[in-house]
């Protein structure tokens, strides 16, 4: 890296690297940047469909049992490490000296467990020497070592924080996040026609509805970004328009409207019918569920009736399989006369830091969803986000109704100033 050049680390998501032709495109963005002077750190995700296509298939060689979680990782790290050689061959053939690096070879350490790691360092040695020497640097996304060499996968999603941590362990001038929309959106364009492009989203706003469901960022990549103050700009690969920053919102005071809705599929509500009421219970289930390193969220206690209560929380549908055993030992440890399941459930969220200091967003959210005649299965708080468990069939329909609502289509003045 020359001492005037500045440093872009982009990251280009699944579709974006999903054919020869998407390769192409992001090989012209990359010389058009190198040629006005850019030093590039490009972090790739694996081909389209590629993790699912493995997920699948290692669920197949064990006959539909657990695979084994290192195994798994294994596996999965290897659609990375092909998108980053294609795209670095790719370069070097239209003449852009190009290296690709695997996240051990990155210097991207890990902590956790498999599947779920998360970014516990980064020795940026051999990226800075590949720039130095005048390469364009692919890292394989999504990846790196725990306990100095187990390769460790970081979470659905998670090369968009192998990303950050990169801008932010080099000191990039740029961390972009190129996907396959034109930035953050007040919903999920998909899910919602109607929804607008956000110019900008404070780091708080983007953290809370990434981790409710906006599957554009991955959660833990807007927290790094959030404590590094870096500021991240997601943009389309597919066309020329302008993002969406991800920064410290220095306008959020003046906002007084919900920023955005959010809503996850991915979810599960699990019930213990009839626990008996007495000291101690909910730690005896929820110990072991985090012993067992299975994340709960949306804790209920009904009112208790006979000496017994029924206790709800919801997990992540694909800890399920790994919940079961322990959720069914847990059941009859505290002597629950029941457990029941159901995976037809989904979340949705109305985020916006006006919510804090406003009455009323509670109110209208419950009106509007009974207003559809959607039934609200549970509801929980933060400061600045009001979340539904509602029947998954319901979710595009609540969405909708709370974009009009909360009237969500119309720009918020503050971003026209
Ligand atoms: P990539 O493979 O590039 O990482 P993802 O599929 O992980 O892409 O994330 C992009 C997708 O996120 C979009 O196609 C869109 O459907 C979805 N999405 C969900 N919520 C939002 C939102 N609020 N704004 C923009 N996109 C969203
Ligand atoms: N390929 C991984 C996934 O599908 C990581 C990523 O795309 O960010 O989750
Ligand atoms: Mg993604």
């Amino acid at each position: 890296m020359t001492a005037t050049s500045k440093l872009l680390v982009q990251k280009y998501g699944g579709s974006s690297v999903g054919s020869v032709e998407r390769i192409a495109a992001v090989v012209a963005r990359i010389a058009r940047d190198r040629a006005a002077g850019f030093d590039v750190v490009a972090v790739v995700s694996a081909m389209g469909d590629t993790t699912d296509d493995l997920l699948a298939l290692a669920s197949s060689v064990t006959g539909g049992a657990l695979p084994n979680a290192r195994e798994q990782d294994a596996l999965l790290a290897t659609g990375e490490i092909q998108s980053a050689a294609l795209l670095a061959m790719a370069l070097i053939a239209r003449g852009t000296d190009a290296v690709s690096l695997s996240g051990a070879q990155a210097g991207i350490s890990a902590d956790g467990t498999y599947g779920k790691g998360r970014i516990a360092g980064i020795e940026p040695r051999r990226v800075r020497a590949e720039l130095d020497a005048g390469r364009v640097v692919i890292v394989a996304g999504f990846q790196g070592v725990s306990d100095g060499s187990e390769t460790t996968t970081l979470g659905r999603g998670g090369s968009d924080t192998s990303a950050v941590a990169l801008a932010a362990a080099l000191g990039a001038d740029r961390c972009q996040i190129f996907t396959d929309v034109r930035g953050v959106y007040t919903a999920d364009p998909r899910a919602v026609p109607a929804a607008r492009q956000l110019p900008v989203v404070g780091y708080e706003e983007m953290l809370e509805l990434a981790n409710q469901g906006a599957q554009v960022m991955q959660t833990r990549a807007v927290e790094l970004g959030w404590v590094n103050n870096v500021a991240i700009e997601v943009l389309s690969s597919f066309e020329e328009h302008p993002g969406t920053v991800i920064k410290e919102d220095t306008q959020v005071e003046k906002r007084n409207k919900v920023r955005g809705l959010a809503a996850d599929t991915k979810v599960a509500k699990v019930t213990m019918v009839a626990v008996p009421d007495k000291p101690g219970i909910a730690r005896s289930v929820f110990d072991p569920l985090s012993a067992a390193n299975i994340n709960v969220d949306m804790i209920v206690q009904n009112v208790s009736h006979d000496g017994t209560t029924d206790l709800s929380f919801t997990t992540s549908r694909v800890d399920l399989a790994a919940a079961r055993p322990v959720l069914e030992q847990i059941r009859s440890s505290i002597g629950a006369r029941a457990l029941e399941i159901d995976e037809s459930v989904a979340k949705v969220s109305i985020v916006g830091a006006g919510i804090q200091n406003a009455p009323g967003y509670a109110a209208r959210m419950f009106g509007t969803l009974a207003d559809a005649k959607i039934n609200i299965q549970m509801i929980s708080t933060s400061e600045i986000r009001i979340t539904c468990i509602v029947s998954e069939s319901d979710a595009p329909r609540a969405l909708q109704a709370l974009h009009d609502a909360f009237d969500l289509a119309t720009p918020d003045p503050v971003d026209e100033e």
